[in-house]
């Protein structure tokens, strides 16, 4: 049975529903990879994301635990499914659709509410909401060599009655907008990925159709695998404040890891400076995120300003393209 009547949307932030999406997504180029991440939304590489379940029975738990995992065999992620309180991701079995939060957008909704939820549950659809809950996208809004011509007053009539009810803004957002081509790295179109919506061809007008796709493509394998990379394992490096640290992102997707202990309470800026686009996380010695920047700085450079307690923190800086991109840089952190 095709999922035509119920598609999956992005549960997007309130703030960005009526802004164009968000450039900060590339894909792998190179002519065969094609699956798309939100860069800014990425899981810290290697990270044990907490999980628990809102409602559901002991089947369609153990569904959701038999199937999600498929991603951590390529990933290098854990989900660690446990209590609801301070899991990190709540999975609802609601009749509210099938959606999710992309990447880590789930750590700013309030824990009363769930951030993934399964309307219905096979294996297929786990597999696709997982795959927004690591950072990706729908393949439908990739600019490049996408083959869909949307029919959209057949489109907008399926949509905007039951059982989605969408409104024209949510159809727009979840259908017809793409991602910046400037922000896409070269890329093809692959109908096999889980992560592409399935439509009948009377949604386009050149015949496209898409079957429903319920396994992970090789691409979706193999780009979950680049982004999420356990070839580079960070060391832990020591960052002391108001001293400034050299250092580099030596290979794609590395991940620099440092320390910084806040000795009083107060104002702290974490920057860096140099010609590498990097993306910057502070976390607390619990792992838990306090805060994420990708361009405040100087030129591309993320720069973090928080309030803090006395206590021990990570920073975690990366390169913006975690797929292709290289570069040397300063990190500073000081008071004030
Ligand atoms: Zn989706």
């Amino acid at each position: 049975m095709p999922r035509t009547d119920k598609v999956c949307f992005d549960r997007i932030l309130p703030a960005e529903l009526r802004r164009p999406l968000p450039g900060r997504v590339f894909s792998i180029g190179g002519g065969r990879f094609r699956a798309a991440f939100e860069v800014a939304k990425l899981w810290p590489n290697g990270s044990v994301i907490r999980m628990g379940f809102v409602n559901g029975t002991a089947a369609q738990q153990n569904m959701v635990k038999q199937f999600s995992v498929q991603w951590t065999q390529f990933a290098n992620l854990t989900f660690q499914f446990g209590a609801i309180a301070g899991a990190q991701v709540r999975i609802a079995f609601n009749d509210d659709g099938a959606w999710s939060y992309i990447g880590t957008d789930a750590l700013g909704i309030p824990a009363n509410e769930p951030t993934l939820n399964l309307g219905w549950q096979d294996e297929g659809v786990i597999l696709h909401e997982f795959g927004h809950m690591i950072g990706m996208i729908h393949e439908h809004q990739n600019p490049i060599g996408n083959p869909i011509e949307w029919n959209k007053p057949v489109v907008n009539a399926a949509l905007s009655g039951p059982p989605n009810n969408w409104t024209q803004d949510v159809i727009d957002h979840n259908l017809y907008a793409k991602y910046e081509l400037s922000q896409i790295n070269g890329s093809e179109f692959d109908s096999k990925s889980v992560m592409l919506y399935s439509f009948p061809a009377s949604w386009t007008l050149n015949g496209f159709q898409s079957e429903p796709n319920d396994v992970l493509s090789d691409v979706d394998k193999a780009f979950a695998a680049r982004v999420y990379s356990r070839a580079v394992v960070p060391s832990l490096v020591d960052l002391p404040v108001a001293e400034a640290v050299e250092a580099s992102i030596g290979q794609p997707a590395e991940e620099d890891l440092y320390k910084m202990t806040a000795r009083a309470e107060g104002r702290y800026t974490i920057e860096t400076d140099g010609p590498s686009d990097l993306v910057m996380t502070l976390y607390d010695s619990s792992g838990n995120q306090i805060a994420q920047d990708d361009d405040s700085g100087a030129g591309r450079n993320p720069r973090i300003v928080a309030q803090l307690m006395p206590g021990d923190y990570k920073v975690q800086v990366r390169h913006y393209n975690t797929a292709n991109g290289t570069g040397t840089y300063t990190i500073r952190a000081a008071k004030g």
